[in-house]
């Protein structure tokens, strides 16, 4: 790969820069993972010209020893969801994902993901990598407050964000995505189930409807298809971030400890769904960004469970004082049976490809109602500024590399860029 991109950075050659990409594809799951080159066209208005961007991540080993631990223990976790085995694979699969730490970014921003290279007859022929930048997720200024979580709370939340958002990102991608199966014929007279005796739906009778030859998931939901899916695996997350055995492989050995994730992991997926809203256009009642949809689809059914487990308060007109309230009694119980009742419709209508029911269920779900609705423009008016994330550098000091981080200031931020050129 290096020698490839010194040929392609001393000549200018394609060629020697794709050659360059085959030989990363194929190196899997490396501890330093890096990658350089004009690659992006984003700002690009006639989307050719790409943006020069290098990037240097590493693993972490801690957090994918856990990521490993939760694919080992799967069939347990999946066996506690809402549908039995006829709406499962035989063999669980994970998706292919990684999870790594940033060390530097260079480029005009930092993604939160790369989904890599480009050229699409190696990503065809030879496969692509997927990765998630963790510490870019997690990133949050330490003086900044949370929004729409009342004062008393802001400590614990801070303690465990980071904590609760990386179990649900490891059930989310691992189990979420990589669960269900979907009923296919596969052939002139055969399916991957039996269609004399289907499995059951949601009303008890065997399901009629099943992907036919040729349909595929994409095909048959459409545009809904990405956020539908992600409401998926985000409820999957929600549904098993309960699971105290789970939580145990994270770490969190003590009751108490536990708590504290599952409550925070519950306002932390509130809260986003409340600020999901920025991305709904309420004059075409569409959604602009699939995770955003997922979010507030799972807001809405805690409100819809009712009990008091979700609340939105405030005592101001203009709900510039607007907090969320998750009342921690009820999570085991009506928050619970809330997220396996959505999730089980959500994954039954994908499995049996019930286009119709699906996407009425799911658009209706997610087309916002005026009484939340009412909310949006103070969302908007708290929202904070584009990040700025301030990266470190690395010095050779004979045969050490030593790591630099600057403080979170402008100067901080000016004087990485400077030694960054030094
Ligand atoms: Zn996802």
């Amino acid at each position: 790969m290096l020698t490839h991109y010194i040929e392609a950075f001393k000549t200018g050659s394609m060629k020697a820069h794709y050659n360059s990409q085959i030989d990363w594809v194929k190196d899997i799951g490396p501890t330093v993972e890096t990658n350089i080159g004009f690659i992006e066209t984003y700002r690009d208005y006639l989307g050719t010209k790409g943006e020069w961007e290098c990037l240097v991540a590493i693993v972490n080993k801690e957090r994918t020893a856990k990521f490993g631990a939760l694919v080992n223990g799967a069939k347990d976790f999946i066996t506690e969801l809402p549908w039995d085995k006829s709406f499962e694979k035989d063999v669980f699969t994970p998706p292919d994902f990684t999870s790594l730490e940033v060390l530097t970014f260079a480029g005009s921003g930092c993604p939160a993901g790369i989904n890599i290279p480009n050229y699409d007859k190696i990503r065809i022929n030879i496969g692509f990598k997927n990765v998630s930048l963790g510490n870019v997720l997690s990133a949050k200024s330490g003086n900044e407050p949370i929004t729409f979580v009342s004062e008393e709370l802001q400590d614990l939340y801070n303690k465990y964000r980071v904590e609760s958002f990386e179990v649900q990102v490891g059930i989310h991608e691992l189990l979420g995505h990589g669960t269900g199966k979907l009923l296919m014929q596969t052939g002139e007279n055969e399916f991957n189930f039996d269609i004399k005796n289907p499995p059951l739906g949601l009303d008890g009778k065997p399901v009629s409807t099943y992907y036919k030859l040729g349909e595929t998931w994409g095909s048959l939901f459409g545009s809904l298809a990405g956020p539908y899916e992600e409401c998926r695996a985000e409820s999957v997350a929600m549904a098993l971030v309960t699971n105290r055995k789970l939580l145990e492989i994270f770490g969190y050995k003590t009751k108490e400890e536990q708590d504290d994730v599952i409550y925070i992991s519950y306002l932390s997926m509130c809260r986003a769904g409340l600020l999901a809203m920025e991305y709904y256009d309420p004059k075409n009642k569409k959604w602009g960004q699939p995770h955003c949809q997922a979010r507030y689809a799972i807001l809405k059914a805690y409100l819809d469970a009712g009990e008091g487990l979700v609340k939105l308060e405030y005592t101001k007109d203009d709900f510039s004082d607007l907090v969320i309230t998750v009342d921690k009694s009820k999570i085991a119980t009506v928050g619970q049976k809330s997220i396996e009742e959505y999730l089980q419709k959500l994954h039954v209508y994908k499995c049996s490809a019930d286009v119709k029911a699906g996407s009425k269920f799911f658009i209706d779900q997610t087309t916002i109602p005026d009484e939340i609705l009412k909310f949006r423009d103070v969302v908007l008016s708290k929202k904070l500024p584009r990040k700025q994330l301030v990266q470190a550098n690395t010095f050779v000091k004979g045969d050490k590399v030593e790591v630099k981080e600057y403080e979170e200031t402008e100067l901080g931020m000016i004087e990485s860029f400077a030694e960054r050129e030094a």
